[in-house]
C-alpha cells in the first residue's frame, strides 16, 4: 500500500510546530491529490469533510451509475426564499439538505415542516451563527443543543449539524456527537457569500462536481437561489443524482463497504479503529481563510462561510 512521503511528513510537522491551519495547510495541494485519487488507491479522506462518519469519500470509489450522487446544502435558513429552493428542486427531481439557524425558525417554523414534508433533510447550524472556537465548552453545548431542539419541537430530528463558518475542534464533534448530530462540512464551496453572481457561482460548483461531492450554498442569496438550475441541469446531463446528506451517507456506507469490508457497518460497530493513529488526520483546531468574528460570546455574527477547501488527505498504510 502507498506510505505517506516524506515531503508530507514534513509539511505535517511543520503543520504541529507552526499551528497552521488544516486549510492554509493543504490548499495548495489539493488539485494534485485529487488528480492522484483518480489513478491510485488513495482515499481521500472524510474525516475532516464528516469528522464523525465512518464512511469514506474517494472519487474511485463511488463506481456503479447508482452512486454517481451529490448533496446539496442550503446553510443559513428558514428563510421564505427556501420555498423557492424547493420548486426548483423539485423540477429537477432533487432533494437537498437545509442547515437551519435555531433563533431564526421561530419567525419561520412553516418553511422548516414545509421543507420537510417536500422530502428535503433539515439539520441544525446551531442556535445562533457563532464561531464556535471562540465559545466555551459549555457555549458550544448550549448552542448546538438549543439549535437541535428548536427543530424538534416542530417535530423535526435533526441528525446533522453543521458548524458555522466551518470552524470545529475535536470537542466540536464530541459535543454535538453526544446530542445526536454528526458534525458534517463541505467539498465544494460555491463562495456565494463572496456575493457573485449567478453564473460566478454556478461555474465553480460545476467545475468541482465530483461523486459524493456536498455542496456548500446560502438561502440568503438570491444569485445562488439563481445559480441552482444551472447547477442541477449540469448535474444530471453528467448522469449525477441530487439527494440528501442522510441519503449520501447511506450510498457510501454501501460503497465503502462494498471495497472494504472493515468499513462494513456491522464491522465498524464492533472493530477497532479503522486506521492506525500515526495516518489519522487530526482533527484539530481550524481557522477559516476569513477572520474570525470579533465577538467572543453569544452575539450573533455576521452570515458567511469561507473555507472552500476542507478535504485532507489521507493515505492507507
Ligand atoms: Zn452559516
Amino acid at each position: 500500500m502507498y506510505k505517506i512521503s516524506i515531503v508530507h511528513k514534513i509539511t505535517l510537522i511543520l503543520f504541529f510546530i507552526s499551528g497552521m491551519s488544516f486549510t492554509s495547510l493543504f490548499a495548495e495541494e489539493l488539485p494534485v491529490i485529487h488528480k492522484a485519487s483518480l489513478h491510485s488507491p488513495m482515499r481521500v479522506s472524510s474525516h475532516f469533510l464528516c469528522p464523525d462518519c465512518t464512511v469514506s469519500l474517494s472519487k474511485s470509489l463511488l463506481t456503479l451509475p447508482e452512486e454517481k450522487i451529490m448533496a446539496i446544502t442550503i446553510d443559513d435558513g428558514p428563510d421564505p426564499r427556501d420555498r423557492e429552493f424547493s420548486e426548483v428542486l423539485k423540477k429537477h427531481d432533487a432533494l437537498a439538505t437545509f442547515f437551519y439557524i435555531g433563533e431564526h425558525i421561530p419567525a419561520y417554523p412553516d418553511v422548516a415542516k414545509e421543507m420537510q414534508a417536500e422530502g428535503h433533510e433539515v439539520a441544525t447550524h446551531g442556535n445562533r451563527h457563532n464561531y464556535f472556537l471562540s465559545l466555551s465548552s459549555d457555549q458550544q453545548e448550549r448552542n448546538i443543543h438549543k439549535g437541535r431542539d428548536v427543530l424538534a419541537k416542530l417535530g423535526i430530528q435533526s441528525v446533522w449539524f453543521r458548524p458555522p463558518y466551518g470552524a470545529f475542534n475535536a470537542n466540536t464533534v464530541k459535543i454535538a456527537k453526544d446530542l445526536g448530530q454528526k458534525t458534517v462540512l463541505w467539498s465544494i464551496d460555491s463562495r456565494d457569500w463572496a456575493k457573485r453572481n449567478t453564473s460566478a457561482i454556478a461555474q465553480t460548483v460545476i467545475s468541482q462536481f465530483h461523486p459524493g461531492a456536498v455542496i456548500l450554498i446560502h438561502s440568503h442569496q438570491q444569485a445562488s437561489l439563481e445559480a441552482l438550475p444551472l447547477i442541477l441541469t449540469a448535474g444530471q446531463q453528467q448522469g449525477y443524482r441530487f439527494v440528501t446528506l442522510s441519503s449520501w451517507e447511506k450510498v457510501l456506507l454501501t460503497a465503502s463497504c462494498r471495497v472494504n469490508q472493515n468499513l462494513c457497518p456491522t464491522v465498524v460497530a464492533s472493530a477497532a479503529p479503522l486506521h492506525s493513529t500515526s495516518s489519522q488526520p487530526v482533527v484539530a483546531d481550524v481557522a477559516p481563510i476569513e477572520p474570525p468574528p470579533e465577538s467572543k460570546s453569544d452575539e450573533e455574527t455576521p452570515v458567511s462561510e469561507n473555507n472552500s477547501e476542507m478535504i485532507v488527505l489521507q493515505i492507507e498504510n
